[in-house]
């Protein structure tokens, strides 16, 4: 069994930040991640709004550069799963894996996953045309003709990448107004590659072996329709990850219930990032969400004595 002061679960921007402050702090601090830092940043093709990149850079980049600045520090680092967590009066117990880790202190940072559309066809033909991920998969379709679903900054964001690659996106909305920013939403009218397509459902995606088609309802007629493309990503939201959260734990749909010091409702138990239920969800905000929990989680050990 292993014993720590601190244990970070997740290691996207909240989980890296929250890390790195608290072994700044002199913490004795794990960090518990079963695939390679970076979380969502790793398939964000580009961050235009993360402070001091005045230029931009790509999501892996920003990865790239948490880790090298983790590095400097004396971080145990698990990479397996996290199973389940027992709440206890003062010292938390964490099953990953097959291990037994101990805690006095435990930052959720888990982040979300993107959200399914919930339509025939979008299992069957995952892998096979469907995507959840512009830059893992946009390369695939190069030249052809690919559909991008939803509304919000990441269907705004992520059309605007594939329009560099393939030979024509429809943006598909299901309203008549974008929920993302303007500035995106500019761009993608002014992109001659883009064809905005809104008060459109998207009822079923077809094709045998691959996509084919998309079967259209407007909104308001009710009128339906074929669309043929050759692939279609899928942007419409994310959940957060909390499965593995126990239900001492309070959560609602949209994540972890915290106060504004990211404290939940079990002492020593706090939440950051995209876990918790919040309204932003942005590397920057993440960010701040690691640090307030780092200080906080700092504050709560300081009482007990570490
Ligand atoms: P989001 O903001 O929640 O938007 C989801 C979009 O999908 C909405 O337009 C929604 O339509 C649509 N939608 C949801 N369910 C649907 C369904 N069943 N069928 C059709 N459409 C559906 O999600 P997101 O774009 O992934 O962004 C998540 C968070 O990350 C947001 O806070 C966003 O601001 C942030 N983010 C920020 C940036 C950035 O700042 N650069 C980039 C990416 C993401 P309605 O509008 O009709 O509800």
């Amino acid at each position: 069994m292993k014993f720590y002061d601190a244990v970070v679960i997740g290691g996207g921007p909240a989980g890296m930040t929250a890390a790195l402050y608290l072994l700044r702090a002199g913490v004795k601090t794990a960090m518990i991640e079963k695939l390679s830092p970076g979380g969502q940043v790793l398939m964000t093709s580009e961050i235009e709004n993360y402070p001091g990149f005045p230029t931009g850079l790509q999501g892996w980049e920003l990865a790239d550069k948490f880790v090298a600045h983790l590095e400097n520090y004396d971080l145990d680092r698990i990479g397996d799963e996290v199973r389940d967590i027992e709440v206890g009066t003062t010292i938390h117990t964490i099953k990953v894996g097959d291990e037994i880790v101990q805690t006095k202190a435990i930052i959720l940072a888990t982040g979300s996953r993107y959200r399914k559309l919930g339509v025939p066809g979008e299992e069957r033909l995952l892998g096979k045309g469907v995507s959840y991920c512009a830059l893992c998969d946009g390369n695939f379709f190069r030249g052809q003709d690919v559909a991008v679903i939803g509304g919000g900054n990441s269907a705004l964001e992520e059309a605007l990448y594939l329009a560099r690659l393939v030979n024509k996106v429809y943006l598909i909305h299901r309203r008549d107004e974008f929920r993302g920013l303007v500035c995106y939403q500019d761009k993608c009218f002014k992109h001659e590659k883009i064809e905005v397509i809104r008060n459109t459902f998207v009822d079923e995606i077809q094709g045998a072996d691959g996509v084919e088609s998309l079967a259209l309802r407007n909104a308001s007629s009710g009128d339906v329709s074929q669309l043929k493309v050759d692939g279609s990503f899928i942007f419409v939201g994310f959940e957060p990850i909390m499965d593995f959260v126990c239900d001492d734990v309070e959560k609602e749909s949209n994540g972890i219930i915290t106060d504004v010091e990211m404290r939940t409702n079990v002492p020593g138990i706090f939440a950051a990032g995209d876990i918790r239920s919040k309204m932003c969800r942005q590397v920057a905000s993440a960010v701040g969400d690691g640090a307030t929990a780092a200080n906080a989680a700092f504050t709560y050990l300081e009482r007990l004595g570490v």
